[in-house]
This record gives structure tokens, sequence and C-alpha cells, in this order.
């Protein structure tokens, strides 16, 4: 799933792991828990976390390709915030190679919205769940009952950085995929549901035309 902070990966990739009964790797949630438990990669992920910027690629690629080898993922997977870099999605290439292909969708939002909505969301201290719109005004979290905070780089002039980064590091995938014949597009300024349900369609076309064609990424 390609997108920017505040896209909507994450809450849609909730969705689709759901529906699917797959599982859904977010690279920002693992270093998250990373930092939070005070492994070595967490405690020197944290600045860069703190500062918007991206956490080395050789870092990232070890964590992912340690998770794609569990057997939890043989039937699919959902991947929130990975790759972000092209030498990650090159290294990703190479991990699923012999598995079926990848379906990249990338979810597009203009740069305005993303700033109003990543200034605006909240998160649960206690289960991660985002809270947007009237949900994010309550100091409840709707799931568990935790209190909702605002995350720690969700402020403004790390929004902008994470931005920055974006444009400069990630957008560039868009190039590297999407002549594949598995890339799509969705709308992600429309509303939530509208969302998921484009997604869906995204998902099914792009794994159908595969089954069909019997095209290798
Ligand atoms: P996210 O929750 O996806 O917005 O990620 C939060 C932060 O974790 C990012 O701003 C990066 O500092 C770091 N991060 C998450 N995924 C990656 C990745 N694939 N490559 C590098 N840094 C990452």
């Amino acid at each position: 799933m390609l997108g920017a902070p505040g896209a909507g990966k994450g809450t849609q990739a909730e969705q689709v792991a759901r529906a699917r009964a797959i599982p859904k790797i977010s690279t920002g949630d693992i270093l998250r828990e990373a930092v939070h438990n005070g492994t070595a990669i967490g405690r020197r992920a944290n600045d860069i976390m703190a500062r918007g910027e991206l956490v080395n690629d050789d870092v990232m690629i070890g964590i992912v390709r340690e998770r794609l080898d569990q057997n939890d993922v043989r039937n699919g997977f959902i991947l929130d915030g990975f790759p972000r870099t092209v030498i990650q999605a090159a290294a990703l290439d190479e991990i699923v190679k012999g598995r079926d292909p990848l379906v990249v969708i990338e979810i597009v939002v203009p740069e305005d919205e993303l700033v109003r909505r990543l200034s605006r969301r909240m998160v649960c201290e206690k289960c991660g769940e985002t809270a947007h719109g009237a949900a994010a005004k309550i100091p409840d979290c709707q799931r568990c009952g935790g209190r909702l905070v605002q995350r720690s780089d969700d402020h403004d002039a790390v929004v902008i950085e994470r931005l920055k980064v974006y444009n400069r590091q990630t957008q560039p995938l868009v190039e590297y995929y999407q002549t594949r014949p598995t890339f799509r597009s969705v709308n992600g300024s429309q509303a939530s549901d509208r969302v998921a349900s484009d997604l869906m369609a995204a998902i099914e076309s792009a794994a159908s035309g595969v089954a069909a064609k019997g095209v290798r990424p």
C-alpha cells in the first residue's frame, strides 16, 4: 500500500487485512513497538522517527525479511509503510520472488488535505487505533477505552518534514511500480467507506488480471 503520511494507508490496510483474514504488517507500528520496548533498533530509530526522517534501508529490509519468513503470511499479507525507498522496493521484489506477484495500490490525497488530517488525527495510547473527525474529539478510544493522544511525529514541523521526505524518497516508487499490470491508484479524498470499496475493487481487479494472464512482476 503506497501513499503519503495521512493518506489513510493504516486505516485502509486494517480493513483489508480483516476482510481477507491476512496479517497487516506496518513497519511504523513495528518501530514504535521497538522504541517502546527499548530494543537496540528502537533506541536507534527513536530520534530518526522524531525528526520525521527515514530509518536506514538495511534495518528496514531486515525487519521485513524476517517478518515475511513467518508462517502466518503464507496466504498473503498487506504491507503498510514499506517499501519507502526504491532500494527497499527492489529488496522486496527479491524477498517475494517465487510467490504470487505483489499488488501495489497507491492512495492519492492532495497535500493540503494531508496536512489538515495529520494535525487533527489522534491515536490510542493503548491499542494504537487511529481516530479521525468526531472520534478524535473525545478523550477515549472507541475500540478499547484507552486515552487518545497526538502521535509525537504528527506535530506541524515534523509533518512538513515527513511530507518532504515522502515526496523525495517514496513518491519515486510510483514510477517504479506503475508500469506493472498489478498497479492501481485509488482516490483517497473520498469518504473512508468509499475509499475502502474502491480499494477492494482495485485489489480484486489487479489480482484477477494476474490470475487470468499468469503475469509475473
Ligand atoms: P508510519 O507509521 O508509517 O508513518 O512510520 C513512522 C515513522 O517510522 C516514519 O516517519 C519513519 O521514520 C519510520 N519508518 C516506518 N517505515 C519505514 C520504512 N519502510 N523505511 C524507513 N523508515 C520507516
